[in-house]
C-alpha cells in the first residue's frame, strides 16, 4: 500500500500536533504518523512554562522560550473554544527557593520574610528566592486531549500503531516513508519524533529519563500550594484538581523503562525537604519519560539534509513550553519558507564537526 497525502508529520507528542494544526489552519492536508501517544515525552512531563525559572541563559533559545511563554494564553483559549476541553493553563506564577542566601541577586530575588509569607509551610531552611511571576503551567496530559480533539474537529487523519522504521530517499529527496503499514508519501515530511529520531535519521538526539511522582492534596482544605515550587533538586506543581505533580530524575540510561527505588526515594525526600506538608499526601502515581536531549540542549528546527523533510526535534526540558511557537514556525517554514522566529540557530548543521 502506498498512501499519498500533501504532508506527513511523524510523531504522538505536543510537537507533531501543535504544527499539524497551524499547518491545516493555513489549508493543507496533513496526516499524523504517530506510534504510541503514550510513550510520548508529552505524557510524563511537569507541564512548567518555565523559561526564567528553568536559568537558560541569554541566547535564541531564550528568546525562544520567552516567545512561545507569551504565546500561551491565546494558544490554549483558541484550542479550548475549538474543543470544550480545559488544557488546565494557568498563569499561576513559579517559585524557586533557596537554602543558601549567599551571591543571590537581582530584580527576582525575595528575601526570607517575603518568600515565607508568599508561600506558607516552605522548609525553614529556606533563605530567599526567586519568584518569577509571569512563568505558569499547563496540565500537559490535559493538553495531549485538547490537542488531539482539535485535530480531529479539524479533519487531520492520526494514524496511530504506525511505527516508521525508514526514511527512504533518492539523493536529497525522500520519496516515501516505510512503516510497519506499508509504505507512505507526500508532498512534504515532518519529523516530529522526540528522543526516537536517531533511529530514523543521523540527529544528534539522545534519551534523557525523567522520574515523576503525584501526591493528592486532600479535598476538605483550600488548595496549599498556589504557585509552582522550582527547587535546586526538585520542582513541585500543584494542579488546579489538587494533583501535585512532583519531579524529576535527569537520568542518561537510555530508553531504559521503569521507576526505581532511588529514583522515587529521590523525589520523595527532595520535595518533603522542600515543603514538608507534603508528607500527609498519599502518593497518587509514578512514572517516567524520555527527554529528546540535544549537546546543546536547543531542539533542532528547519531545514534537513533533504529537500522535502523539515526537522522538529530535540526540545529537550522545554517542549511543553516550545509547542506553540514551534508549531507556527515550522507551519511558515514548509509552507512559505519564511517564519516568525528566525530559525538558524537551530539549524541541524550546527552539530557537524
Ligand atoms: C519527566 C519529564 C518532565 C518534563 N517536564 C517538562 C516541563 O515541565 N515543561 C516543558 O516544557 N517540557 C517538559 N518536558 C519535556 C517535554 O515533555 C518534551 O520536550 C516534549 O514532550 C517533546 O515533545 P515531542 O512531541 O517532540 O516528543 P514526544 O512527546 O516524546 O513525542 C514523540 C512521539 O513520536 C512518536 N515516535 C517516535 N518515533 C517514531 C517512529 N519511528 N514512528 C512513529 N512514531 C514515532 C512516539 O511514539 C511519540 O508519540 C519534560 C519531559 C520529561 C520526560
Amino acid at each position: 500500500m502506498t498512501e499519498k497525502r500533501d504532508i506527513l508529520i511523524v510523531g504522538g507528542g505536543v510537537i507533531s500536533f501543535a504544527i499539524a494544526l497551524e499547518l491545516t489552519r493555513q489549508g493543507a492536508s496533513v496526516t499524523i504518523l504517530c506510534r504510541d501517544a503514550a510513550q510520548a515525552a508529552t505524557q510524563a512531563a511537569a507541564g512548567m512554562l518555565a523559561p526564567q525559572a528553568e536559568m537558560i541563559p541569554p541566547s535564541p533559545m531564550l528568546e525562544l522560550c520567552l516567545h512561545s511563554r507569551s504565546l500561551y494564553p491565546a494558544w490554549v483559549h483558541q484550542l479550548e473554544a475549538l474543543t470544550g476541553l480545559s488544557a488546565g493553563y494557568w498563569a499561576c506564577g513559579i517559585l524557586a527557593p533557596k537554602y543558601g542566601e549567599t551571591g543571590h541577586t537581582g530584580e527576582h530575588w525575595i528575601g526570607r520574610e517575603e518568600i515565607h509569607a508568599r508561600q506558607p509551610g516552605l522548609s525553614a531552611e529556606v533563605m530567599g528566592g526567586y519568584w518569577f511571576p509571569k512563568d505558569a503551567q499547563v496540565d500537559n496530559r490535559a493538553l495531549a486531549k485538547v490537542l488531539w480533539a482539535a485535530a480531529q474537529k479539524l479533519g487531520i487523519e492520526i494514524r496511530s500503531g504506525v511505527t516508521v522504521d525508514l526514511v527512504a530517499h533518492r539523493e536529497a529527496t525522500v520519496t516515501h516513508l516505510h512503516t510497519n503499514q506499508g509504505d507512505w508519501q507526500a508532498e512534504h515530511y515532518i519529523l516530529a519524533t522526540g528522543a526516537w529520531s536517531e533511529d530514523l535519521l543521523p540527529v544528534p538526539v539522545f534519551p534523557r529519563k525523567g522520574q515523576m511522582l503525584s501526591v493528592q492534596a486532600p479535598a476538605d482544605a483550600t488548595l496549599p500550594l498556589q504557585q509552582v515550587l522550582y527547587g535546586d533538586e526538585i520542582y513541585i506543581v500543584p494542579r488546579r484538581d489538587r494533583r501535585i505533580v512532583i519531579g524529576a530524575t535527569s537520568e542518561s540510561v537510555g530508553f531504559t523503562a521503569g521507576n526505581t527505588p532511588p529514583g522515587i526515594e529521590h523525589l520523595q525526600s527532595a520535595a518533603t525537604r522542600l515543603y514538608p506538608e507534603l508528607k500527609r499526601f498519599p502518593v497518587q502515581e509514578t512514572w517516567w519519560g524520555f527527554r529528546p536531549a540535544t549537546p546543546d540542549e536547543s531542539p533542532i528546527l528547519g531545514e534537513s539534509p533533504y529537500r522535502n523533510l523539515t526537522l522538529a526535534v530535540g526540545h529537550y526540558r522545554n517542549g511543553i513550553l516550545l509547542a506553540p511557537v514551534t508549531g507556527c514556525a515550522i507551519a511558515q517554514w514548509v509552507l512559505n519558507r519564511t517564519a516568525i522566529v528566525p530559525l538558524d540557530a537551530f539549524h541541524w548543521s550546527r552539530f557537524r564537526p
